[in-house]
């Protein structure tokens, strides 16, 4: 008799870490969540999320009895060597560097365990459940305090030599012109338009000094700015409608090397939907060729579980990597 295979997820970012099993439809079970402790440093962030994992194995069992857990996969900030290794990491993650993820994972929990950058996994998530279900080339940019990004074919993310694949953060755009990157270059999409880059360029605009806020003396927060654009403010709507024009550069010129079906655009500011759409498309048709400007344009449908669904279904076996540790 063979039962449903399951999976385990688990999405490590850099402030909270949540974890799932992930049943062979996509469907997660229960949710664990829990603050990561970023500041007390890799062990403890790996502590907390090896004790997540376990909960959500726990609170999955008891509602379905019999599942079986077949293999473990982890999405994390940073940059994932080829052996589940940290190779790269920004100061979101102090230390992280350098942290054999999979070891401590297999060790802990005696299941197979595959590790990827958290990106890559809601690609993932995505291709097999989500926005990008059905597609066979997909790009997918996840935007919040960086900008990530992953491409997948047929369900399966490119990684790279390096595991820094699809990093359309790291892509130069005029507009960011001199602005120093959250990874020590310059003129990188990040710069200017991820989440503290709109909410900085906003601040500029009005001419408050960081930190305050014209009306209420409290630092506006990108929700606050993008519900002002939507009421019409037109220092709101430059900051968010250049951000998304900087955005619809880059990828014009990533849609004409790549040509896919779909671009996914997911991570915090895709909540921003409504007032993104058009002056990213107007961006992408700029500078893409007729062809590839074509490509629909959709919102991440997994919203924030996409890393913790990604992370299971990556894990599936035989869907990714052949299983180094068992
Ligand atoms: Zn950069």
């Amino acid at each position: 008799v063979s039962r449903p295979v399951c999976t385990l997820g688990v999405d490590i970012g850099g402030s909270k870490i949540i974890a799932a099993v992930i049943g062979s439809d996509g469907q997660p079970g229960p949710r664990v969540l829990v603050p990561t402790p970023a500041a007390l440093g890799p062990g403890a962030v790996l502590d907390a999320a090896i004790g997540a994992a376990r909960d959500a194995i726990g609170a999955a069992c008891d509602v379905a009895g019999e599942r079986v857990v077949a293999a473990c996969g982890v999405g994390t900030a940073g940059t994932v060597g080829p052996g589940g290794v940290i190779s790269y990491a920004t100061a979101i993650l102090p230390g992280w560097a350098g942290t054999d993820v999979r070891e401590s994972f297999a060790r802990a929990l005696g299941l197979p365990v595959l590790v990827l950058n958290d990106v890559h996994a809601a690609a993932a998530g995505e291709s097999a459940h989500g926005a990008a279900a059905g597609c066979a080339t997909a790009v997918i940019v996840s935007i919040g305090t960086g900008i990530g990004g992953a491409l997948a074919r047929d369900g399966k993310v490119l990684t790279g030599r390096t595991g820094s694949a699809g990093s359309v953060g790291h892509v130069p755009v005029p507009a960011a012109e001199r602005r120093r990157c959250s990874c020590g270059g310059w003129n990188h999409l990040e710069a200017y338009a991820s989440g503290p880059a709109i909410t900085a360029s906003y601040r500029e605009s009005v001419g408050c000094p960081p930190g305050a806020s014209p009306a209420s003396g409290n630092p506006p927060a990108l929700p606050v700015i993008a519900d002002l654009a939507r009421a019409g403010d037109p220092a709101a709507r430059a900051a968010i409608g250049q951000a998304a024009g900087a955005l619809g550069y880059a990828l014009g010129g990533l849609l004409n090397v790549l040509d896919p079906d779909v671009v996914v655009i997911g991570g915090g500011v895709a909540a921003l939907a409504d007032l993104l759409s058009e002056p990213l498309r107007r961006g992408v048709a700029e500078h893409a060729l007729p062809g590839p400007a074509r490509a629909e344009l959709r919102f991440s449908r997994l919203g924030p579980l996409a890393a913790v669904i990604g992370a299971g279904v990556a894990a599936r076996p035989g869907r990714w990597l052949p299983h180094e540790s068992r």
